[in-house]
């Protein structure tokens, strides 16, 4: 697979290169130079396959080249180790649910094929890899789950103090081994900012040799390609156009869907959905993209002011705002939204869903009712609802019960190394 940087100001690299790199040094974002389609004779058999064999397909298609296939097979069966249920809401209304990994969210897929991919390459190399990680909530302990035990691997977390949810900060505290969490006095954006510099800073690139984990590494946005084919698979027989809703944050998961559309699934429609960070549908409505520092909200793993993963979003719907407006709709919702929403399908179809979970279902509904023709509409849940029960709970009234694994790290105690947001302290850190 061969990567070209957005910014065009940085060589091209192999797939091994632009997974350990992160980032192109001209502070760009990889991305294929070609993205390969697959064969009719994929989609004729596509309903008889299951989602690891849907994975090496695709897989195969996008890095066989570097990857032979019997890695890519033990790396996609060993990462996509569980299941992705399509339960159905209502008439035409489906929620993939990409939560019943190790930690619960969505992440899990990149975070497990990403750490799988790593190793592999690095069985030739003798070199220590040091992965840094900014997290809004789930990406940390997606990453540091998926990279636990791994030799010659070191992860640090960054997270922003007190604004992950108490639940989330002992996933990212608790894991042990190779893995430390830095709790940095700041917001995401910072988190992330503070990421970005290290990986530019020409001191610490030549003395130890880092990688990024977010959704800004390719490898993570591979897998996250897969459920799409899986979600069609399972409505292909329904014989109606497929629509997707992505609850959004930095934009990776949906790439994850245009990626699949390029390889040739077939999807009528994408919905961007957001919460009041809604600079996205914002470009969307006016064709102006506007970063701003990111807002609190209840569906925290979203709460982002500048999306990495914007330019790849614009340049795999070709480049143009009237191109994306006629591919992507957008769509936001405030705090107390998100709470009826969340009330209302419970109350309507006993169906319990996460903040990110429920903007999903709520964009797909106002989409589908701006689109003409019969559809099947498929939202993806991203977290599984006990990850927030806090929210959750109060808008149905009820307990919810914490699956056995996220109780297991609430019982254990905080492991944190504050820290505040100004770069030179991060860098006696990597360094020391
Ligand atoms: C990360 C995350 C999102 C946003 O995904 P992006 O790929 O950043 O757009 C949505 N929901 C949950 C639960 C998440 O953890």
């Amino acid at each position: 697979m061969e990567l070209y940087s957005t910014k065009h100001e940085s060589p091209n690299v192999n797939l091994e290169e632009a997974v350990f790199r992160g980032l192109p040094p001209d502070n760009g974002l990889y991305m294929p130079t070609n993205i390969p389609q697959l064969p009719t004779s994929f989609f004729e058999k596509i309903h008889e396959l299951s989602l690891p064999e849907i994975a090496f397909e695709v897989t195969k298609t996008l890095i066989g080249d570097e990857v032979s296939e019997s890695a890519i097979r033990a790396i996609v069966e060993d990462a996509i180790n569980f299941e992705v249920p399509l339960i159905k809401v209502e008439k035409d209304v489906y929620s993939l649910e990409l939560f019943h990994g190790p930690t619960l969210a969505f992440k899990d897929f990149g975070a497990r094929f990403m750490s799988r991919l790593m190793a592999h390459f690095l069985e030739k190399e003798e070199k220590e890899i040091h992965i840094l990680v900014a997290t809004s909530g789930d990406t940390g302990s997606a990453v540091a789950q998926g990279f636990l035990g791994v030799p010659r691997i070191k992860v640090t977390i960054l997270y922003p103090s007190g604004k992950v949810s108490e639940i989330q900060e002992k996933q990212l505290t608790t894991i042990g081994q190779n893995i430390a969490a830095l709790e940095i006095d700041g917001t995401f954006d910072d988190c992330q900012k503070l990421v970005k510099q290290a990986f530019l800073d020409e001191d610490i690139r030549s003395k130890k040799h880092m990688t990024s984990a977010n959704s800004i590494n390719i490898a993570r946005l591979i897998p996250q390609s897969f459920y799409y084919f899986n979600a069609y698979a399972k409505t292909v027989q329904l014989g109606k156009p497929l629509v997707f809703c992505v609850p959004s944050g930095n934009y990776g998961n949906l790439c994850g869907g245009l990626i699949a559309t390029q390889m040739g699934l077939p999807i009528k429609h994408f919905v961007a959905a957001t919460n009041a960070n809604h600079i996205v549908p914002s470009y969307i409505e006016t064709g102006n993209f506007e970063p701003k520092p990111s807002v609190k909200t209840i569906a925290n793993a979203m709460d982002v002011g500048n999306p990495s993963n914007f330019p790849r979003f614009l340049s795999l719907l070709g480049g143009e705002w009237d191109a994306v407006k006629a591919q992507v709709s957008g769509k936001w919702y405030s705090d107390s939204e998100i709470k009826e929403i969340i009330q209302k399908v419970y109350t309507e179809s006993n169906y319990v869903m996460c903040p990110h979970t429920a903007i999903g279902y709520q964009g797909l509904k106002n989409a589908l009712s701006e689109l003409s023709g019969e559809v099947t509409g498929v939202f993806l849940a991203t977290a599984h609802p006990a990850k927030f029960t806090d929210v959750v709970e109060n808008a149905i009234n009820q307990k919810i019960v914490l699956p056995q694994r996220l109780q297991a790290s609430v019982d254990k105690e905080k492991k944190s190394i504050k820290m505040s947001n100004n770069f030179e302290q991060l860098k006696q850190y990597i360094l020391a």
